[in-house]
């Protein structure tokens, strides 16, 4: 059994082609520009077995065509690696393709059966430093970069994601970081850049607690371009 916090019967954005997503429930994690803090409580959102996940995916299964397939987010998916590693194993007994969307904050032998199963990863690459991982998501970049490093071993295609935030990380030095990292890391085949956001303030102030990136403006859409430019160049 699993705490998922919401299902998505044909998602488009997380992973190629279209996906079936869950989100599960609870994350250790406080990034500060955080798009879902409802999803954060590890003892929120609702009880569900792994069959009963693979049994809804399978009736979408003729949207999937040849690159669409499942994908588990969050809240983060590493801390109920045992749950996701079923799910994986009973649509990979299918034919059908598996994509973790994660920020790499857990290492354990749990995690690596997980990876085992898992046909992509989507890596949160969140800041090129150590020290803005301190700050602003609240665990060390060490481990992220270690995470990476499994991928790589184990030869999983991963796309690496970013949120950019201006003022924060849309800098073009940050933006050479992760450039030089996808270079580095021949399981990286693919970086996507996603604009910061503010449409969750309302959950914020529905849980009644502060948005810390509230006051941070959100990039334009020209700003993107030239990002996305310089990433392709
Ligand atoms: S890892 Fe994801 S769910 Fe967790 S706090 Fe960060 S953005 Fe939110």
């Amino acid at each position: 059994m699993g705490r998922i916090h919401s299902l998505q019967s044909l998602g488009t954005v997380d992973g190629p082609g279209v996906r079936f997503v869950v989100f599960v429930q609870g994350c250790p994690l406080r990034c500060k520009f955080c798009h879902n803090p409802d999803t954060w409580d590890f003892n929120a959102g609702e009880e569900i077995s792994a069959e009963e996940i693979f049994r809804k995916v399978l009736r979408y299964r003729e949207y999937f065509k040849d690159s669409g397939g499942i994908t588990v987010s969050g809240g983060e998916p590493l801390m109920q690696a045992d749950f996701v590693r079923e799910i994986f194993a009973l649509c990979k007994k299918e034919g059908i393709n598996t994509c973790l969307d994660t920020s790499g904050c857990v290492i354990n032998e749990k995690v690596l059966a997980l990876l085992d199963v898992t046909d992509r990863v989507l890596l949160d690459w969140k800041f090129s430093s150590d020290k803005q991982y301190l700050e602003n998501v609240g665990c060390s970049k060490n481990t992220v970069e270690d995470f990476l490093e499994i991928l790589e071993q184990k030869a999983i295609p991963t796309t690496l994601r970013q949120v950019i935030i201006p003022t924060v990380n849309d800098n073009f030095d940050s933006l050479k970081e992760l450039k030089s990292t996808k270079e580095k890391y021949s399981c990286v085949d693919k970086i996507e850049l996603l604009p910061f956001k503010k449409i969750c303030q309302t959950k914020y102030d529905q849980m009644g607690i502060e948005f810390p990136f509230a006051s941070i403006p959100c990039p334009t859409s020209e700003q993107m371009k030239s990002f996305n430019d310089f990433i392709n160049s």
